[in-house]
């Protein structure tokens, strides 16, 4: 039996619940209560703050976990990153009053700085040479400046809104984050066989999710071509068409090439172009 952790409540329990529902994991009961097991697969869900993942899978208590990378670096535990799970994306950075004139870290020479994330500004400042006297709080650390707790502060920052509207401007990016797949580093045998059935699904999910499935009918002179471009997974399936002289092409196609390749196909006479979400992908 695999135990995971993952967020009770807040950013990143919807994706969390959604990332092993699409791995065709069924949860019993929601996060009602602090555990649950899965219909189908053998692992249990533990529902926890996420400030306590990392020390939970340190201890075993879980095997696993699903964690922002901003806390597993700042809890600092001896745990396996295994894998960028590419939501809860946000960045931490140091912000100071708008007004305050800024020109580069040496202007933060001995700032009261606050943060919730005192190891790694402390971090960021020594290896900045800087020496600032670092505030710890644990939340709301973006009024930290407007009563006079602190001078600047250290937080983490999606759109930038909320330091806007707390007077403050963004100044350093200390790190970007996003949620991550975390192990134990001693798990056992049956563990780490039902660990890489994980990983195996939550690939297939991550990579249908960067690539489209794409239907087109062309010339068959511009065959050689097109194939050319759309390299799909190993070929791309051509079939011919009733009628005479045209082809219908199947093929996989990387989102983050997509409309570049649609632009080449259309140059290359290609018409009626289906463009289809894949729901997984093995590869
Ligand atoms: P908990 O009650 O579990 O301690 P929390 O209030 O500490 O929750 P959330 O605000 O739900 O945590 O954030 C959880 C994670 O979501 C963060 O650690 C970070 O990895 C990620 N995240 C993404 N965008 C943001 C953002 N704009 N602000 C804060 N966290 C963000
Ligand atoms: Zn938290």
């Amino acid at each position: 039996m695999l135990k995971i952790a993952i967020q009770k409540s807040g950013r990143l329990y919807e994706e969390s619940v959604k990332l092993l529902k699409e791995c065709g994991i069924q949860i019993a009961n929601g996060n009602k209560q602090l555990k649950a097991s899965a219909e189908n697969f053998p692992l249990e869900i533990y529902f926890l703050r996420d400030d306590d993942i990392p020390q939970y899978v340190f201890d075993k208590v879980a095997d696993i976990g699903i964690v922002g990378e901003n806390v597993l670096l700042e809890k600092n535990k001896d745990i396996n990153l295994q894998y960028r799970l590419g939501f809860g994306k946000c960045r931490l950075s140091l912000a100071v009053p708008k007004e305050m004139p800024y020109s580069g870290v040496k202007d933060l020479q001995g700032l009261k700085i606050a943060t919730t994330y005192a190891h790694l500004t402390q971090q960021y400042l020594n290896k900045n040479n800087i020496s600032a006297e670092i505030h710890e709080i644990s939340g709301s650390v973006e009024i930290a400046p407007g009563i006079g707790l602190a001078d600047a502060i250290c937080d983490l920052v999606s759109s930038g809104s909320t330091l806007f509207t707390n007077g403050l401007k963004e100044v350093e990016t200390i790190l970007q984050s996003e949620a991550v797949l975390v192990s134990n580093k001693d798990l056992t045998d049956e563990n780490k066989i039902l660990l890489e059935k994980l990983l195996m699904r939550i690939n297939a999910v991550k990579t249908a999710k960067n690539n489209k499935y794409i239907l087109l009918n062309a010339p068959n002179h511009q065959l050689k071509n097109i194939a050319d471009i759309l390299p799909g997974s190993k070929s791309p399936t051509i079939v011919p068409l009733a009628t005479e002289g045209w082809s219908s092409i199947q093929s996989v196609v990387n989102e983050n090439d997509f409309w570049d390749v649609i632009e080449k196909l259309k140059a290359l006479d290609a018409q009626g172009i289906l463009v289809v979400p894949i729901e997984k992908m093995i590869m």
